[in-house]
């Protein structure tokens, strides 16, 4: 198996009004394939927040002032100096997350792709009357300042599903990558300044700590955040002194429920990368599978074949399906819900090949039998453990699928799509996809209900939700 080499990381800079700045302290960031520090990055305080926000401040007055038009002018040159550096980031991306190579690549071009969509949107204005008496318009104005914080499983993704619609609707940004994955959004911050005006982008690393100080910040008037239900609260309520506007897209515990008409070998590939790609970790993955009980054997058989020739290992090697957990207390969380589920009875009927450490592996973990009372069932396992759950009666299984305060996605698979649509109609979710787990496209909204987010990403809603309801009345 050939390994390709790590990438030479110096000292990545963060990007304040256009200008590279570091600290005097610095954090590690750990390589999950090697479980050893690679690189330390910047350490922002509140002077680097206060510094940050006055910037993005004075660059929205012009940002604001220009059209749609010409900041998805600006969008694009963001996409064309990203794509020039394709290779070095997804090769920072493969050090610091763990995903392969080739994953990662993936991951910044579907971002891209993102960004280029967004470049080719309208911000409507709506004209409810125009008569003698009076003209009344609907305007947008734009949110500002922003400040967009992500978390570890899709760095540069994450990043730009922010940039993105902010962009377009006349905000400025700052940025904080999780303090586990902040290499490629500091480099892509650095790219961005040699494109866009200072202080229209500005990457801030640091951790929680420099979350909180930006959230509470009263120059921040819209938080777009990805991350955990429990932070979503928290900003939330930091959010409130302030009134500030927000897009939380938040965790899952997906359900798929597969109907009594397919074919267990036709589907079983699609059912275990909709539930196991990047390692499991993906917010809206399908962490529960409900499956009849008379087609139970043979689906987890076939799931087992697909596993079996999944390779996990190192994301530089050649080969690698799957790299290592992201970090260490992720995988200690993970092993701890399959224990749990094994000692409350749970059957691991598949348990893959992954290399010892020191890295973060965790070997693909196929279980059933699992109690619908226990964390693995309850929790989202973020991991690659795939728990499957028999029914006998529909209504039942759309009972439980529905029985979470998660509400991110669900899916239904079946030959029937009839049938299959009908069911999709019962399921609590922001988005409920037939035959196919998860997928996302930038023309189409993205986000959770229940306690798995507020507002969307994606479409022209996404743009919106950085946009404020302005209205021009004029009395003839
Ligand atoms: P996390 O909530 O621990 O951290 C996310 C970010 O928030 C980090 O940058 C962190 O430093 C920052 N942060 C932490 N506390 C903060 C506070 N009080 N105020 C402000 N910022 C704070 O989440 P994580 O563990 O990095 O990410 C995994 C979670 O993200 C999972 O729950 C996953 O489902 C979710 N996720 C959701 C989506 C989606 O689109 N719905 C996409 C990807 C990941």
């Amino acid at each position: 198996m050939t390994v390709l080499p790590r990438p030479e990381v110096s000292a990545p800079q963060m990007s304040i009004d256009g200008e590279p700045v570091s600290t005097p302290s610095r954090i590690e960031v750990v390589d999950p394939a090697t479980a050893a520090p690679f690189v330390a990055v910047p350490d922002a305080g509140p002077e680097h927040v206060s510094r940050a926000v006055a910037a993005a401040q004075r660059a929205g007055r012009v940002w604001r002032a220009l059209s749609v038009e010409e900041r998805q002018k600006y969008l694009l040159q963001v996409v064309a100096i990203l794509r020039n550096h394709l290779d070095e980031l997804a090769s920072l991306v493969t050090a610091e997350q763990g995903k392969p190579l080739g994953r990662a690549r993936s991951e910044i071009e579907s971002g891209l792709r993102y960004c280029e969509a967004h470049a080719q949107f309208r911000i409507p204005t709506e004209l409810v009357r125009d008569d003698d008496e009076e003209t009344v318009v609907v305007n947008r104005v734009p949110l500002a300042v922003t400040a967009a914080i992500t978390a570890w499983n899709y760095p540069v993704l994450l990043m730009l599903r922010k940039i993105a619609p902010a962009l377009v609707a006349g905000s400025t940004l700052i940025v904080k990558p999780s303090p586990y994955t902040p290499v490629a959004t500091l480099r892509a911050g650095e790219l961005l300044q040699e494109v866009l005006p200072a202080g229209v982008v500005q990457v801030l690393s640091g951790g929680d700590e420099l979350g909180r100080a930006l959230v509470s910040h009263p120059g921040i008037g819209k938080i777009s955040f990805t991350g955990s239900v429990a932070t979503g609260r928290a900003i939330m309520a930091a959010a409130a002194p302030t009134l500030k506007r927000l897009t939380l897209e938040l965790g899952g515990n997906d359900a798929a429920i597969v109907l009594d008409d397919v074919d267990p070998a036709e589907i079983a590939a699609d059912l275990y990368w909709g539930g196991l790609s990047n390692c499991g970790q993906v917010c809206a993955a399908i962490k529960r599978l409900f499956v009849p009980e008379s087609l139970a054997e043979d689906l987890a058989s076939a799931l087992a074949d697909v596993a079996a020739s999944v390779v996990v290992g190192d994301g530089f090697a050649d080969g690698v399906d799957m790299g290592p957990l992201q970090n260490r207390p992720q995988l200690d969380l993970v092993r701890s819900l399959v224990a749990d589920a094994e000692q409350h009875g749970a059957e691991v009927y598949f348990r893959g090949e992954a290399p010892d450490g020191p890295g973060f592996f965790h070997p693909v973990t196929l279980v059933r039998r699992v109690r619908d009372d226990l964390p693995l069932a309850r929790q989202e396992q973020f991991g690659p453990v795939l728990p499957l759950f028999t029914y006998s009666d529909l209504d039942e299984a759309i009972e439980r699928a529905n029985a979470s305060e998660f509400g991110l996605g669900a899916s239904v698979w079946a030959a029937d799509e009839e049938r299959a649509v009908a069911v999709a109609g019962r399921l609590e979710a922001g988005t409920v996809w037939v035959n196919q787990h998860p997928m996302l496209s930038a023309d189409t909204p993205f986000g959770g209900i229940k306690q798995s987010g507020l507002g969307v990403e994606g479409s022209v809603h996404g743009v919106l939700g950085h946009t404020d309801i302005c209205v021009l009345r004029v009395k003839h």
